[in-house]
């Protein structure tokens, strides 16, 4: 019996060891992408379903891996977060996507201006000083503070309610928006939902599949879209991917909708000649 814990154990050991050692390279990786550049951000349009027109958008992450090629996300994102590499990275991609935004803003002229949504993870907001950093941006790059949306998970939300409050506060003063991303997916209470200085609510891909896939309905979207309403927020359903998804949303008054039937996400020179198509008669 002795023999085989030993066994065992070394077994384990080395199961570790070669884990740890994966996961050592992918984080000397992560660090070589960031300053080298391998970073990118691709932009998914975000629509008006009242005029059809893109409104905004939402900044996603890639990583141009030179081996690998593109890296989604969900592939780095966790590692990023666990060693720490999301605050300088989140950094990064804050200051890309608001220069975009920029320059798209020149070009492409709305009534409203177009917004772009960028996500936060719950680290880079806790351990950043993220107010320093939007504050440094918004003198740097010359947009209204209110086409700029930080996208929040609500586990971050309730992880420590009063100090996420007061920073939030401290970003609206500022005339920043804020989102709740995958809205309904975590534990937010509603009354701490009210409470929060949060302008939008984003419904999760999984209930607006409802609408369609024939396993439930639409209840909860419209609930949620009726909850932003009276919240006196906007609501974005996410993950739309056909006509009758986009055309329940539109019925129920849902503001903004994201998804595969509108755009997939793209880099910006791609985006850029929507944006053109969208602006011609
Ligand atoms: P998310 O914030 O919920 O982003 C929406 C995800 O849904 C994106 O995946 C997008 O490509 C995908 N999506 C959009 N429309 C559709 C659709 O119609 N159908 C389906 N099936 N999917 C759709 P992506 O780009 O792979 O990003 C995954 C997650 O990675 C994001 O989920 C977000 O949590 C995280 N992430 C991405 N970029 C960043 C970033 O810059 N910072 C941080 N902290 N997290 C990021
Ligand atoms: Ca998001
Ligand atoms: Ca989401
Ligand atoms: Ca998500």
């Amino acid at each position: 019996a002795k023999t085989g814990g030993r066994a065992r154990i070394d077994v384990f050991d080395s199961h570790l060891r070669r884990q740890a050692m994966i996961l050592m390279r992918t984080e000397a990786d992560l660090r070589t992408a960031l300053e080298q550049d391998q970073l990118c951000l691709y932009y998914q349009p975000i629509v008006s379903l009242r005029t059809g027109r893109i409104a905004g958008f939402e900044a996603l992450m890639r990583w141009n891996h030179p081996e690998r090629g593109l890296v989604p996300p969900n592939d780095f994102i966790p590692l990023a977060e666990e060693t720490g590499l999301i605050v300088p990275m989140g950094r990064w991609a804050l200051r890309e996507a608001t220069q975009q935004l920029r320059v798209w803003q020149e070009r492409f002229p709305h009534p409203t201006p177009l917004f772009m949504s960028v996500n936060v993870s719950g680290r880079q907001f806790r351990d950043d000083d993220l107010v320093q950093v939007v504050a440094d941006l918004l003198a740097s790059t010359p947009i209204p503070p209110s086409s700029l949306k930080l996208e929040l998970t609500e586990s971050l939300l309730m992880a420590d309610p009063e100090q996420c409050r007061a920073l939030m506060q401290r970003l609206r003063d500022m005339d920043v928006r804020l989102s709740i991303d995958d809205f309904g997916t975590g534990y937010s209470s509603l009354a701490y939902l009210h409470s929060f200085p949060v302008d939008t609510l984003k419904i999760d891909r999984s209930f607006v599949q409802a609408i369609s896939s024939g396993q439930g309905n639409g209840a909860i979207v419209q609930v949620i879209a009726t909850l932003a309403t009276i919240l006196n927020m906007d609501a974005i359903a996410e993950g739309v991917e056909n006509a009758e998804e986009a055309g329940y949303l539109s019925d129920i008054m849902c503001k903004y909708a994201q998804g595969y039937h509108f755009a997939r996400p793209a880099p910006a020179t791609i985006v850029e000649g929507l944006l053109a198509a969208d602006l011609a008669p």
